[in-house]
């Protein structure tokens, strides 16, 4: 796999891994941001919520000073009425009773005995309430009031029979053995249209305020409970389970699903008469939970241009600063494999830079070590004194020119060539006349062939071999007398010579066809044998194979 691919895929992973590490980063903290801002908002609605409620309670309280000062006169009145009908108590009917409560505007009157027993009353299903039952402060008030002309009242409460509220209060009346307890209807008072703000509160309006105001609260409640008791302040009529009102009176925590809160609250008209108030919060979830689903896909989106974002700069960066400029490298690497002197250039100033020096540096080496190397070529192919080819090189030469001859079947030619009397040209002349005699022979070969394809080396001692590709014995034969001559031209003096007064040379001339079935040993084997030809024959002459 190329680079460039291998990069791009190293990018497209860290591209998806930066917007995924991006994605959940982002998520949690807002998730958290979230969490920690609905805890503020909930703890601020309990808080502002449990004010309300308690400044409600205050108010009422005040209201409900004014209802126990006409409970006071009604009840007086009513004890007075009562007592001044049926002195002797037993007169006492049902139908009395029921005049005396239109007429003091009561919405119901009881009447309760010294064993505080509910014996006659204008609403018959509460004859026979133990009143003791309440608790022993309730208990401790009536006792209090009997045949002491005092009056007891308590809050409004709610009757977990009917639902209506009701305030209610005692009187006893001294020396009558009787408490009479009479209540005012509150429901129907503010049904008339007086004192709105406790209605509200009273008949649930302040719920609708708060679902209004609150968007995230699905429920808000008041629960009054007792020992004996326990209803819904803001639910009329509604009895709250009571295995959790005792746990809430005595003191022990109720477990509540984690989008609801009970949270005490002090209201002190209850408080002084023994009952405990509760404020039970309902949260919704399901606006949070719609916000957080909406985040994810915001944030999803986010993510999926963070990982384009990141993919395109990778991509574009990593282009620029490695793929460009290592392709760039490869490019005049490759290149300069065929030019000469052309030195790798690369941008920037980085180790792709210093690589492309480095390859400078090294091809220069490797050009130095290469000339190097063709002049220890040249020199063990060559001869040092002639400078032609030396008998190494001729044995590849002719291997090679013999092979091509053979493929293509066509006429190969070979001349060996000796100076005649050479050892008394020596003895005469000495030793380096006789190389420079060599020397002028050489010249003289290299003067006679020159097609490029033809080959001369020294192949030993004063004997000189010449390979003649693609030429026919006519030709060999031209060449070979053409030596001859030129050998006699060169007019070198040799007068230990017994052929002629100047140097000479003799001459085998072999010419053969690449279909000839010859290995190269048979070649030479011939053309020295044609050369001793010429040798017997007088030397100074070419000797030539026939065909
Ligand atoms: P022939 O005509 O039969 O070839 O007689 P020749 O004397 O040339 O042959 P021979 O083989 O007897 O002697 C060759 C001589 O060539 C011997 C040697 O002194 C001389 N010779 C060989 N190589 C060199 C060389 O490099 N330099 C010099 N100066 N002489 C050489
Ligand atoms: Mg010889
Ligand atoms: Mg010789």
């Amino acid at each position: 796999m190329l680079l460039k691919h291998k990069i791009n895929i190293f990018i497209a992973i860290t591209a998806f891994f930066s917007a995924f590490v991006a994605f959940s980063a982002a998520i949690w903290v807002l998730d958290n941001y979230l969490a920690a801002r609905d805890k503020e908002q909930r703890q601020a609605a309990i808080v502002t919520i449990k004010q309300d409620i308690e400044v409600f309670d205050r108010i009422l309280a005040v209201v409900e000073e004014k209802w126990a000062d006409e409970l006071q006169i009604s009840l007086r009145n009513l004890a007075k009425d009562l007592f001044a009908a049926a002195p002797n108590k037993i007169d006492i009917s049902n139908e009395l009773l029921r005049q005396l409560r239109t007429k003091h505007q009561l919405s119901d009157v009881h009447l309760i005995n010294t064993d505080l027993v509910v014996f006659d009353s204008t609403y018959l299903p509460e004859i026979g309430i133990d009143m003791k039952g309440y608790s022993d402060n309730y208990t401790a008030n009536l006792e209090r009031l009997m045949n002491n002309g005092e009056f007891f009242t308590h809050r409004v409460s709610l009757s977990t029979e009917t639902g209506d509220l009701k305030k209610y209060a005692y009187y006893s009346h001294p020396g009558s053995n009787i408490i009479v307890n009479g209540d005012l209807d509150i429901k129907s008072r503010f049904d008339k249209g007086k004192n709105d703000e406790i209605a509200d509160y009273l008949f649930g309006d302040y719920i609708q305020k708060l679902a209004g105001k609150y968007k995230t609260i699905n429920e808000v409640d008041v629960f009054i409970v007792s020992q004996v008791d326990q209803w819904s302040l803001f639910k009329q009529g509604t009895k709250i389970d009571e295995k959790i009102a005792r746990n809430l009176y005595n003191g022990i925590d109720v477990e509540i699903p984690h989008n609801a809160y009970i949270a005490p609250i002090l209201m002190q008209s209850y408080d002084e008469v023994g009952l405990k108030a509760f404020l039970l919060i309902e949260f919704n979830n399901s606006l949070l939970e719609n916000t957080k689903s909406n985040l994810l896909w915001i944030m999803l989106l986010v993510a999926l241009w963070v990982m384009v974002f990141v993919y395109a700069c990778l991509r574009s960066g990593g282009k620029a600063l490695i793929v460009d400029r290592f392709a760039s490298l490869l490019e005049q690497i490759k290149a300069n494999g065929d030019v000469q002197n052309v030195a790798i250039k690369i941008s920037g100033n980085d180790e792709l830079n210093q690589l492309a020096l480095s390859i400078n540096d090294m091809m220069k080496r490797i050009k130095k070590e290469q000339a190097k190397n063709k002049k220890l070529v040249d020199i063990s192919l060559q001869d040092s004194l002639t400078t032609l080819a030396n008998r190494r090189w001729f044995d590849q030469k002719i291997t090679l020119e013999w092979s091509s001859a053979k493929l293509t079947n066509s006429d190969f030619s070979v001349l060996m060539i000796d100076v005649d009397f050479f050892k008394k040209y020596n003895d005469l002349y000495g030793h380096s006349s006789g190389d420079r005699c060599l020397r002028k022979i050489a010249t003289i070969l290299k003067t006679v062939m020159s097609r490029p394809t033809d080959f001369i080396a020294r192949y030993g001692g004063e004997e000189f071999i010449c390979i003649l590709p693609n030429t026919d014995p006519a030709g060999a034969r031209k060449i070979a007398d053409e030596i001859l001559k030129a050998v006699s031209d060169a007019k070198i003096i040799h007068e230990n010579s017994t052929v002629h007064s100047t140097v000479t040379v003799s001459i085998g001339c072999f010419s053969t066809t690449g279909d000839a079935k010859l290995g190269v040993g048979n070649i030479i084997e011939e053309v020295d044998k044609l050369l001793y030809l010429s040798k017997n024959r007088g030397r100074n002459c070419v000797s030539q194979n026939t065909h």
